[in-house]
């Protein structure tokens, strides 16, 4: 039996107004209804609301890890710096790693993440390929020094997340493990109420399709993402990018004359062409200060983490820089580039056999220029962002645009840790060899907002069954009298004992506060209780999500709620099941 949630003593301060720097739903509403309280930048308290939510989310986690072998286990947030410099991350992670030292001046790190750790937990003690594979997992709070903590709990500077770690003798090993988790994580969003996109993501340097960001729907979503009908789905971070440049006909290269243009729009206006039949020229250089000359075509962007792969430690020029290797901003080519200068083309430019792009002299363009006999590229390689309208990679249909929250991510390690610290197992043949390691991570106060972004109306939030602080809200409408307020704590009192989180708002209140308060919660139903409904023998329910109300007679409640109570296993997150059909 669940202990009744009562609204007169319930540490759940509400506000009327919006708070000033709260500029997106979920922050604005978890502040409004009591939830969460700021305690500095990006770092926040959970209320006794808040904290239900949270721990509803970590249940859902925990159950979804268990189910695919996960062993909970609990790492210290403190670690020490010596783990870091062994892997080489001190140096590598930069600021938005929170040091300090104790008083022996030994330094530390406040965790924003336990590779280090959970190697160095298990390199002397897991030995053998038959102890394999083995996936630990934790539900933690983490620090990050983000420079720009934002948005409430979708980018704070302390989080609580879900991290589990994968040890596996051989890649199938870890293909099937991180194949789970993929799985799990899909369940944890389904559960959680989130519409989502699994997408392709950046595998930084270790290259393959070896990652995938699960992405809660949102328009306030930090991530552009691009997916098809036939199921591909990436962030525009990592999508594979064709683009179709057009070809815009001339009989031989001819230098035109083009003043005052510098920027594609411009040269695409002034000679009547879509931006797409021209190309777009950026100067670069690489670790070494060598010129890059980059092309894309002109309806497309240079992708930042595609360029860096490609030259690594790559930098646009500055105006300066450009000045001195003697280019021409607005009006750059590449027909008589500089001596030495390195020239990478997006590959579908390729198929494009005379390009119309700058002269390397102010108010001068090229249309016709023959790629092979009037200019030649060293490379060709993907590099442009994939956009909505490029085809679809998969089945080459058009792309389509969204913008999502990463609330989750898996990642195929390989032995980048295990190698780098030193663990090693004893394989079949005997040989000493490092772990082949995995590493997924649930945003857990992320998901929580998310799940708030998802579900909110003008009026407050509307919680998914499934994480909501409680499942109902008892309304009585008038509090203190003989006979409302009985027959409201009765109410309660019965759906508690049928196994349902029941919230009470049992304050000496305008019903009219009540109401929006209870809207503003977010509880999935109400239940009024009212003198006129009682002198019929009814109550109202409400259901938050259609905010449709229906009559029920008291004598019907109990068989209703005890019929919903055992369908719960079937009831959709998102909806609150059989209770629906009440208004169909
Ligand atoms: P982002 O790109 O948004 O900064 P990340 O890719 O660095 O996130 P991971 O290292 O993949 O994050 O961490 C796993 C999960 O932890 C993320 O998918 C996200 O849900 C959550 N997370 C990461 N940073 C934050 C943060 N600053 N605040 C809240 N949650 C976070
Ligand atoms: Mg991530």
């Amino acid at each position: 039996m669940t202990d009744i949630l009562r609204m007169s003593t319930l540490y759940a301060p509400t506000l009327k107004e919006d708070p000033a720097d709260a500029d997106i739903a979920s922050h604005r509403l978890l502040l409004r209804a009591g939830m969460i309280r700021k305690t500095a930048s990006g770092v926040y308290t959970f209320l006794p609301l808040g904290y239900r939510v949270l721990s509803k989310i970590e249940s859902i986690v925990r159950e979804e890890m268990n189910a695919v072998g996960g062993q909970e286990i609990m790492m210290p947030a403190l670690q020490p710096a010596e783990l870091w410099h062994e892997s080489g991350r001190w140096d590598d992670y930069g600021p938005e790693l929170m040091r300090l030292n104790d008083r022996h001046d030994h330094g530390f790190c406040l965790g924003p993440t336990h590779e280090e750790l959970i190697t160095a937990l298990i390199r002397n003690e897991l030995r053998s390929y038959k102890q394999l594979p083995c996936t630990l997992y934790q539900i933690q709070v983490k620090f990050r020094d983000e420079i720009r903590p934002r948005f409430g709990l979708l980018r704070s500077r302390e989080f609580i997340m879900k991290d589990a770690y994968s040890f596996n003798a051989t890649q199938e090993s870890l293909q099937q493990t991180y194949d789970d988790m993929s799985r799990a994580y899909g369940i944890i969003c389904d559960r959680c109420g989130l519409a989502y996109y699994p997408v392709e993501a950046d595998s930084g340097q270790i290259g393959g399709k070896v990652t995938t960001e699960f992405m809660a729907l949102a328009e306030t979503g930090e991530a552009e993402l691009v997916h098809c009908a036939c199921g591909y789905a990436a962030n525009t971070e990592a999508g594979e990018c064709l683009p179709a440049p057009t070809v815009h006909e001339a009989a031989a290269m001819e230098k035109l004359h083009t003043p005052g243009v510098r920027t594609i729009e411009e040269l695409a206006g002034f000679l009547g062409i879509p931006t797409s039949s021209t190309v777009k020229a950026l100067a670069g250089k690489n670790a070494e200060g060598k010129l890059v000359a980059v092309f894309v075509p002109g309806d497309h962007e240079l992708n930042e983490i595609k360029i860096d792969r490609e030259v690594p430690g790559f930098e646009l020029l500055t105006d300066d820089e450009m000045q001195a290797f003697g280019l021409h901003k607005g009006s750059m080519g590449p027909v008589g580039l500089p001596e030495g200068a390195f020239v990478l083309a997006d590959r579908s430019l390729r198929e494009v056999p005379q390009w119309v792009v700058g002269a390397n002299e102010d108010d001068y363009h090229y249309v016709g220029a023959r790629l092979g006999s009037d200019f030649t590229v060293d490379a060709w390689a993907d590099l442009c962002v994939v956009a909505p309208g490029d085809a679809c990679p998969d089945c080459g249909k058009a792309l389509e645009g969204a913008r999502g929250i990463e609330v989750s991510q898996v990642f195929q390690l390989g032995d980048k840790y295990s190698r780098a610290m030193g663990a090693t197992f004893a394989d079949e043949e005997g040989n000493e060899v490092p772990f082949i390691m995995g590493c997924y991570g649930v945003g857990v106060t992320r998901t929580l907002a998310a799940v708030v972004e998802q579900h909110n109306d003008e009026h407050g939030i509307m919680w998914p069954f499934s994480v909501a602080p409680a499942h109902v809200c008892v309304i009585p409408l008038t509090v203190g009298d003989d006979t409302v307020q009985p027959e409201a704590e009765r109410v309660a009192r019965e759906l508690a004992n049928l196994g349902f989180e029941v919230a009470i708002d049992d304050r000496d209140e305008r019903a009219g506060v009540k109401f929006a308060d209870a809207d503003l919660i977010g509880w999935p139903l109400q239940l009024v209780v009212g003198k006129r409904g009682l002198a019929n023998g009814t109550v109202e329910v409400k259901l938050r999500r259609t905010g449709q109300k229906k009559e029920i007679a008291l004598d019907a409640l109990t068989d209703l709620f005890s019929f919903a109570h055992r369908h719960k296993g079937n009831v959709s997150p998102a909806g609150i099941g059989r209770f629906s059909s009440l208004f169909e």
